[in-house]
C-alpha cells in the first residue's frame, strides 16, 4: 500500500518512497533530559511510535534511532543562556551526568508505560563526542566554520540553501535579529550557530571534552548531524521532531550534514503539532508541566494518554484538559469492555478470510497510510466492534490487526482474563465440570456461591464455563 506523508521540505503530502526497497531509516530527535519529559513532549514521541508501527505494518524495515540529550542544548536557542543540564545540575547540587541518568531511566519508564515500541538505537551525545568532533573537522576543511571568542561557529553565507525547511529567506533573518540585543558579537551573520563551545560562557560548565580547538563541549545541533549519520548513513529517509524544531534545530542540523556532505541528507521531514493547555504551549521552562506519572497518580491509565493523543490528527493542535482525557478514558474503556465480551464468550483470533473483514482491514491500512488518519483509524476500530457483517471471532482478531499499530495493548486484555485465574479457581472451575458430569448439581451450585464469594461470576457456554470478574 503506498503510504502518504506531508513532508515540510516542501510543504506538501508526498507519496513516501524509501531509498532502499524495503528499509526505512528514521531519526527522532529525542528528550533533553535535564527535566521529566511532560506530556507535551509525549504527544510528539507517540506520533513517532504510530509512524513507525505505520511503516513496520506496512512491510518495511524500520531501522529508528533516537538521541539522548545530556549535553549542548542550551536555555536560548540562539546561542544564549544555560546548558539545561548544567543549570539543574547547580540548581539542586547534583552533578550533570546525575542529573541526565536519573531523567534517562524516567523518560524510558514513560516511554515504555506508554507501550512505545524501543529504537533500533538509543544514542547518548555523551557518547558520540568523538563523531562530532570529525564532523566539524570535515566542516572546517570545507570553509563552512570560524573560530570566534573561543567558540567554533558554522557560517550560514558558506551554506547557499540555509533555512531551506522553514521557508527563511536570509534577508529577513538579517533583519529580524540586527537590534536583538542577545546577539553574540561574536558572530558575523547574527544566524550563525555554535557547533563547538572551546570557552565555556558559562564559567561552571561540568562536561567538557579534548577538541582540536580547545576543552570544550558540542553545540546541540552537531549532536544530530552526527549520530544520524553514524546510524542511518550520509542519507536517510525519515527525520522527525515537534514543530518548534523546524526554524532552527532542524535548519542548522541540515546545514552542518548537507555542507559536510554536499549532497541532500534527509528525503522526508515530519513534524508533530504542538500539544496546548489553557494557558498555551505546555512547556518545560514555564516550570508547571504535567507529566505521565501525575496523570497516573490520578489514576489514569498511560493507554488513557495514548488514546486521547490518538483522537487529534498529529498536524493538528490540541488542548489538553482534564475534561478531555476523561472522555477519551471513557471511550477505551468501552472498547476494552467491549473486547471483554468478546473474550468470555469465548473467540479465539482466526485469519481474516471473509469478503467484510478483509475491506474493514484495508479500510484501517488506508486511513493509517493516508498521512497517519489515526482519528479516522480509531473511527473503523467502532464501526468494527459494532457491526454485524463481521462475526465475534472476525472482530476480536480486526482489533488485534489495528492494535499492531495503535499500540492499545489490546493483547494485554486476553491475558488479563487469562491470567487472573490462580489455581485454586482453575482447581473449582475443574471440580464444578466433573460435579456436573457426575449430576452432582447441589456440589455445582455450591461452587458456583463459592466463586460468587471470591468475586467471580461463572457462566455456562455451549463451549464450556466462563469465568469472568464480577463488575
Ligand atoms: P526536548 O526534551 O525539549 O528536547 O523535547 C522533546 C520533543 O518534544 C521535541 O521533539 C519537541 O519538539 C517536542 N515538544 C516540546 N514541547 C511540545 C509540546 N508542547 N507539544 C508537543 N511536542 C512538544
Ligand atoms: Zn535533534
Amino acid at each position: 500500500m503506498k503510504i502518504s506523508l506531508y513532508n515540510t521540505m516542501g510543504r506538501s503530502i508526498q507519496e513516501f518512497k524509501p531509498i532502499n526497497d524495503n528499509q526505512v531509516g528514521f531519526y527522532a530527535c529525542g528528550p533533553t533530559v535535564y527535566n521529566y519529559a511532560h506530556i507535551g513532549n509525549l504527544r510528539t514521541f507517540i506520533f513517532e511510535d504510530i509512524l513507525k508501527r505505520v511503516l513496520t505494518h506496512s512491510g518495511y524495515d524500520v531501522k529508528h534511532v533516537m538521541n539522548i540529550t545530556d549535553v549542548g542544548h542550551l536555555t536560548g536557542d540562539g546561542d544564549d543562556g544555560d546548558d539545561k543540564l548544567t543549570k539543574t545540575a547547580k540548581e539542586t547540587g547534583k552533578s550533570a551526568m546525575e542529573i541526565a541518568n536519573f531523567y534517562t531511566i524516567a523518560f524510558k519508564k514513560d516511554f515504555n508505560a506508554l507501550n512505545m515500541i524501543e529504537p533500533y538505537v538509543w544514542c547518548k551525545a555523551t557518547d558520540h563526542i568523538s563523531d562530532m568532533i570529525k564532523l566539524i573537522q570535515r566542516l572546517e576543511k570545507g570553509g563552512h566554520t570560524y573560530q570566534s571568542g573561543g567558540n567554533v561557529y558554522f557560517s550560514i553565507d558558506t551554506f547557499p540553501d540555509y533555512g531551506k525547511l522553514a521557508s527563511l529567506k536570509m534577508d529577513d533573518l538579517k533583519v529580524a535579529v540586527r537590534d536583538d540585543v542577545s546577539v553574540d558579537l561574536n558572530k558575523k551573520n547574527p544566524k550563525d550557530f555554535v557547533v563547538w563551545f572551546t570557552k565555556s560562557k558559562f564559567g561552571e560548565q561540568q562536561m567538557m571534552w579534548d577538541s582540536p580547538w580547545g576543552r570544550g563541549y558540542p553545540g546541540w545541533h552537531i549532536e544530530c548531524s552526527a549520530m544520524s549519520m553514524k546510524y542511518l548513513g550520509e542519507s536517510f529517509d525519515i527525520h522527525t521532531g515537534g514543530v518548534d524544531a523546524i526554524p532552527v534545530h532542524h535548519t542548522n542540523e541540515i546545514a552542518q550534514a548537507e555542507a559536510a556532505t554536499n549532497h541532500k541528507w534527509v528525503n522526508y521531514w515530519i513534524h508533530g503539532e504542538f500539544l496546548l493547555t489553557d494557558s498555551g504551549k505546555m512547556s518545560k521552562s514555564k516550570g508547571e508541566f504535567l507529566t505521565l506519572q501525575l496523570l497516573i497518580d490520578r489514576g489514569y491509565d498511560p493507554m488513557d494518554y495514548r488514546f486521547f493523543v490518538l483522537g487529534g490528527h498529529y498536524r493538528t493542535q490540541i488542548k489538553f484538559s482534564f475534561e478531555n482525557l476523561d472522555i477519551a478514558r471513557k471511550n477505551r474503556n468501552s472498547i476494552v469492555s467491549r473486547i471483554k465480551e468478546l473474550l468470555e464468550n469465548g473467540v479465539v483470533k482466526v485469519e481474516l478470510d471473509s469478503i467484510e473483514a478483509k475491506a474493514l482491514a484495508l479500510e484501517f491500512d488506508e486511513s493509517c497510510a493516508s498521512n497517519l488518519n489515526m482519528p479516522k483509524a480509531l473511527a473503523v476500530l467502532w464501526n468494527t466492534l459494532k457491526s454485524d457483517k463481521v462475526t465475534d471471532r472476525e472482530k476480536y482478531s480486526l482489533a488485534l490487526y489495528f492494535d499492531q499499530v495503535l499500540g492499545l495493548r489490546f493483547d494485554e486484555i486476553q491475558k488479563e482474563t487469562k491470567e487472573k485465574l490462580s489455581d485454586d479457581l482453575e482447581d473449582l472451575l475443574v471440580e464444578r465440570i466433573q460435579a456436573k458430569q457426575n449430576r452432582n448439581f447441589g456440589r455445582a451450585d455450591e461452587i458456583r456461591d463459592e466463586l460468587d464469594k471470591l468475586g467471580y461470576v461463572v457462566k455456562d457456554t455451549t463451549k464450556g464455563p466462563i469465568l469472568s470478574k464480577k463488575m
